[in-house]
């Protein structure tokens, strides 16, 4: 088959526009189609790229070709002579990992919001020129991408080639005045490209990143040859004052960061803001394996035109949230007592979500195009996260392997990686429990009826008991309280039973508690608690010394209309985590946590 020809040009940067053109030489005789994904893998929405899409139009060797739009995402030539080619202005000014962005500090593409894939040619080899934006402004432009050069020079414009359709989508391109580091892990050239202003001590980065992905690495590979399953591989990072975002791609990662969690020069600890970069690092690298090349059946191939369906999104993601931190201590960049901080804080997230008795993970990962990826006021009453709880999941299946078995969840991946992720054949429904079953030696079904595709809390508490870790619940301190510590200051004695923002708003009012009993409803506005204007100070006050039964007279406005209420406090409840080693271990106990915490 010929290839497509595609050629994406910084058109205006002032305007946000790309020009893309797709050019097909043998297009079909009765009228080429074209059509545009309607979402992105690994962010789980039907987002309607097309939208951005503007003056669209057809043209081959003979002059302009009539172009009639048939749906929402698909246009139709009439029917001409190649070569064809269907040329369009693209506006991009999202500043996320999912889309295209194009300003005079930078530009930058995934596939999906950009390249129209020609009707019957998705298994097509493609070409991409990328061409330099006019200029002098650009002149320090270069390109970052691990799409196979086709004559570009390395980090420069000119054309690169794609093996299909699914290939070229699956490499974002990173064009700017980028910073870049470079390291090895695994046989394979890992580069850092850093757009955005900073001060951050690049060779650090890379020196951390190269510890982390080189035990990813050995994590699955054929020991003692462990080799990436990637050449190349390319963490693209945009940092800036406020934002937060990963997403994950078969030998790169589009990271956007706060520049405060890089790390600073001259200094040596791993700060609380690194940390958490750290663990999206080591998030989206480990998807390189689970989700990328471990595939649910239902995105082999990925139909792009409409929601992906499964159960299992929580293998995918809650597993990979399990091991992103587990990762950064086994492979020694924190210690087991910071590690067991962030899991702690990880349970008292979910602790905090009444909806997890409501949705199990199975359904939340069905249901992620219509809830986890739209979320409102009520999310935290129906729903529960597929990433957050599922990662509590896995982390009790990783015990309860390790406790009565022998086995591990390291077991379960490495055979999922064998059988499914070598050979890209999309994991069937179903075949996690059954592995996990194979490597328990016994029937594991019962856990995941419960856990997985029941609503139940994974017995944690009991299973870290007998690895040596003592679990203890407390109440929140307050707004700012995640977790994972001891409490810091007073906790609060009674619960109001909503989630209030800096501006007095309920954003979250919970089930069946104390706002909800007295007709408080998200949005309303605090005004005055017993007489005093409402601050998260005076909350905090009245929390602190009221007991439960007590009554706080609340003054909201819901809309423009003032409300008089009075909310009866109940006790607090005791929905904070916090995780502690033990001192006096005994030596079965102190081998199962030194397994798992060091992965031996
Ligand atoms: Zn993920």
């Amino acid at each position: 088959m010929q290839p497509t020809r595609y050629q994406i040009t910084p058109l205006d940067p002032h305007a946000h526009l790309f020009e893309v053109r797709c050019t097909v030489d043998d297009p079909d005789p009765a009228g080429q189609r074209f059509r545009l994904p309607a979402w992105i893998p690994g962010s789980y929405l039907v987002r309607e790229f097309a939208r951005q899409f503007i003056d669209v139009r057809s043209e081959s060797g003979d002059g302009p070709v009539a172009l009639h739009k048939e749906a929402k995402d698909t246009w139709r030539a009439a029917p001409a002579r190649g070569p064809l080619t269907l040329v369009a202005r693209v506006y991009a000014f999202d500043l996320s990992v999912r889309t295209a962005y194009l300003d005079a500090t930078r530009a930058y593409f995934n596939g999906p919001s950009v390249f129209l894939c020609p009707h019957g040619r998705a298994e097509a080899p493609c070409t991409l020129d990328i061409v330099a934006p006019e200029g002098a402004a650009y002149e320090q432009w270069r390109v970052a991408t691990t799409l196979a050069t086709d004559g570009a020079p390395t980090h420069g414009f000119g054309r690169y080639r794609a093996e299909d359709y699914d290939t070229l989508i699956d490499h974002p391109v990173e064009i700017g005045d980028f910073a870049l580091a470079s390291f090895a892990a695994g046989g394979a050239h890992h580069e850092i490209a850093l757009t955005g202003r900073h001060d951050a001590d690049l060779e650090r980065l890379a020196r951390d990143l190269a510890r982390l992905c080189q035990w990813q690495i050995d994590f699955f590979g054929d020991v003692p040859q462990s080799r990436a399953p990637f050449d190349r591989y390319l963490f693209q990072i945009t940092c800036v004052g406020e934002g937060y975002g990963g997403l994950e791609h078969r030998s790169s990662t589009s990271l956007l960061c706060k520049r405060d969690e890089l790390p600073m020069r001259g200094r040596e600890e791993i700060t609380d803001d690194y940390l958490h970069f750290l663990g999206l690092a080591s998030h989206e690298y480990f998807h390189a394996w689970n989700v990328k090349r471990i595939k649910p059946a239902a995105f082999v191939p990925y139909d792009l035109a409409r929601e992906g369906y499964t159960r299992q999104l929580w293998a995918f993601e809650g597993i990979t949230s399990y091991y992103d931190d587990l990762a950064l201590v086994r492979c020694g960049l924190i210690d087991p007592a910071r590690y067991l901080e962030l899991l702690g804080q990880a349970i008292s997230n979910v602790l905090r979500t009444p909806g997890r008795h409501v949705q199990s993970i199975a359904e939340a990962s069905f249901d992620a195009w219509i809830k986890f990826y739209r979320q409102d006021e009520n999310s935290p009453n129906a729903g529960i996260s597929y990433y957050a709880k599922g990662s509590l999941v896995a982390l009790a299946l990783d015990l309860a392997l390790r406790k009565s078995a022998r086995g591990s969840l390291d077991a379960v991946m490495r055979i999922l990686w064998d059988r499914y992720g070598r050979s890209g054949v999309g994991v069937p429904e179903g075949v996690v429990a059954q592995i996990a079953s194979e490597v328990a030696g016994s029937d594991m079904q019962p856990f995941f009826d419960r856990f997985v595709d029941g609503t139940e809390d994974p017995p944690l508490a009991s299973l870290l008991d007998a690895f040596g870790v003592d679990w203890h619940l407390r109440a929140t301190s307050g707004a700012s309280d995640r977790g994972g510590k001891p409490v810091q200051g007073v906790a609060p004695a009674c619960w109001f039973g909503a989630k209030i923002g800096s501006d007095q708003a309920l954003q979250h009012v919970f089930s069946d508690g104390p706002a909800e009993r007295a007709g408080l409803a998200a949005r309303d506005v605090l005004v005055a608690l017993d007489g005093l204007r409402a601050s998260t100070d005076t909350m905090n006050a009245l929390l602190a010394r009221r007991g439960p039964g007590e009554r706080i007279r609340v003054h909201a406005f819901r809309r423009d209309e003032l409300l008089d209420v009075d909310v009866e406090l109940v006790a607090a409840p005791l929905d904070t985590c916090y995780l502690t080693l033990r001192g006096d271990v005994a030596p079965p106990a102190l081998a199962l946590r030194s397994a798992w915490l060091t992965g031996a």
